[in-house]
């Protein structure tokens, strides 16, 4: 396909207008394919990547169909999560900011009710919302939906998994059966067949879901480790490739937990995110990853799902995703909008053979890589810390600190003396960073004996779960330490790489 320019999909002034101010050069594949098919009225069923712009390739139809001359909900957006309601909120507000008479209204679990009543008083065009809290206003008749012209199902097959059928059909139900219906899908399911041929007329199929397959943004690579050792490995990749953001996936909520501890007791910036938490926890979360406060998000599926944050550098999956389509939608949140990433699977033996199904049909290639070493890591961090000086160097103003260290020579002090004693005190801060590391693995090593001592109640905190070795001499850098094996109470030398 040829690339299409925006002008050429006819955009109303004010949309053109906030378009250049976003600095989008040209559509993406699925904006030139969708927009004119829903402009001329199609009803479509969207199959295209995760970060290839489906909010825009609705919104901006959903937007050029406004009657403001009306009082009533003209389209309806359903989206699976809070997260996604607000984000494709937003993405409405920013292509309607040139026009005022243009509302919409976000609507989700979480929020006070109340607060979504007032915000209805104003009389929206278009709500966009998750199905569950629709259905209580629906029930409350705080909003009426039997005018709309348009419904948008975004990630559908997700909304579908999560147990929203039954409302999505009642919904539905409650429309006028003329409007356009809009279901975008990472596949064609059964169940999505079927929401298609109950509400949909002819629809139009547009898939673009090959284009990731050849996705040379993102370097993919799986690592073997065994369970307990995860967490040791995501610290040493971070630490590594200096990573400042990035996303980690786990299967479940336990395992979120865990692994935010142990990054925390690492002195790593790490959050989680997962279903059990409640709004204004997991925007704050996602907040402070937006702003880089937090660097490492560690989330289930479902909460990570859709997150759109920009800059993210690396996914990893701690946990092998349970099915082939989850994994591209994990990595697809790296290597966005035209930037590299990198996205790391961490896996038991027993996994490999999970990894290359994933690999085989999602048509990939994911190599093999080693787990780095104690030097590797020692050099990177080397590395790392030449280029922040040379960075300092470069772009701030030293003259007063050039004085003091000038102070400071003397005939038995160089300058060399002295850079190489700063240069010792940092390691030696970064070497207590090491030691907090070996410390936490014995402690990680016993914790389900610690938290089962806890609710017992017996938690002794002065007892030590292992101890460390003291470097050992001959190994200089090695990771070698000493941890209580659990069951036989024996010592035994542990070493990670
Ligand atoms: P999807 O829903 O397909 O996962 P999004 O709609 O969330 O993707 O868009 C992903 C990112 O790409 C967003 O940050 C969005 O602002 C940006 N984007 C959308 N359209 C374009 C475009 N034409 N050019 C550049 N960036 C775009
Ligand atoms: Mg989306």
């Amino acid at each position: 396909m040829t690339q299409k320019t925006f002008e050429q999909l006819n955009l109303m002034e004010f949309i053109q207008n906030a378009i250049t101010d976003l600095n989008f050069s040209n559509p993406s594949e699925i904006q030139s394919e969708a927009i004119p098919a829903l402009m001329k009225g199609d009803d479509i069923i969207a199959m295209s990547p995760t970060g290839s712009g489906k909010t825009l390739a609705f919104a901006i139809p959903v937007l050029q169909k406004i009657d403001i001359t009306k009082n009533c909900v003209q389209a309806l957006v359903l989206c699976p999560t809070r997260e996604l309601t607000i984000q494709a909120h937003k993405e409405f507000e920013k292509l309607s900011k040139y026009n005022e008479d243009i509302k919409a209204v976000s609507i989700y679990g979480g929020q006070s009710i109340d607060k979504q009543k007032n915000a209805l008083k104003r009389n929206p065009q278009i709500i966009i919302a998750t199905p569950g809290r629709l259905m209580d206003h629906l029930r409350q008749k705080t909003i009426n939906i039997s005018k709309i012209n348009m419904a948008v199902l975004d990630e559908a097959d997700e909304m579908l998994d999560m147990g929203f059928r039954d409302d999505i059909h009642t919904i539905l139900e409650q429309t006028d059966s003329r409007r356009q219906t809009v279901l975008f899908s990472a596949t064609m399911e059964k169940s999505i067949r079927e929401i298609a041929k109950k509400f949909q007329k002819s629809p139009v199929i547009i898939d673009v879901l090959d284009n990731l397959q050849s996705a040379p943004d993102i370097e993919q690579a799986y690592i073997e480790v065994s369970e307990k050792d995860k967490p040791e490995l995501i610290s040493r990749l971070l630490n590594l490739h200096n990573l400042n953001l990035a996303l980690v996936f786990c299967n479940t909520k336990t395992n979120v937990d865990k692994l935010v501890e142990v990054l925390k007791m690492r002195g790593i910036p790490a959050e989680g995110m997962h279903g059990d938490m409640n709004q204004s926890q997991r925007e704050k979360v996602l907040a402070g990853f937006r702003k880089g406060v937090v660097k490492v998000l560690v989330a289930t599926d479902v909460a990570g799902r859709g997150i759109d944050v920009r800059n993210i550098e690396a996914v990893f999956n701690y946990d092998l995703p349970r099915d082939s389509e989850d994994y591209i939608h994990r990595i697809g949140r790296t290597g966005r909008a035209g930037k590299s990433g990198m996205a790391f699977s961490l896996v038991t033996q027993a996994q490999v053979s999970t990894l290359k199904k994933i690999e085989r049909l999602n048509g990939l290639k994911i190599n093999k890589q080693d787990r780095p070493t104690v030097e590797e890591i020692d050099n990177a961090r080397q590395d790392n810390y030449a280029k922040e000086i040379k960075n300092i160097i470069s772009n701030s103003d030293l003259d007063d600190f050039k004085l003091k260290i000038n102070s400071m020579v003397d005939e038995n002090t160089s300058m060399l003396d002295i850079a190489a004693a700063l240069y010792k005190k940092f390691m030696k801060k970064e070497e207590a960073k090491i030691n907090r590391q070996i410390v936490f693995e014995e402690t990680s090593f016993n914790y389900e004996e610690r938290d089962e001592r806890r609710r017992r109640g017996r938690f002794d905190r002065n007892k030590s779960y292992g101890k460390r070795n003291s470097r050992s001499e001959k190994s200089g850098k090695e990771f070698n330490f000493v941890t209580f094996n659990k069951k036989s109470s024996k010592r035994r030398n542990k070493s990670f790489s």
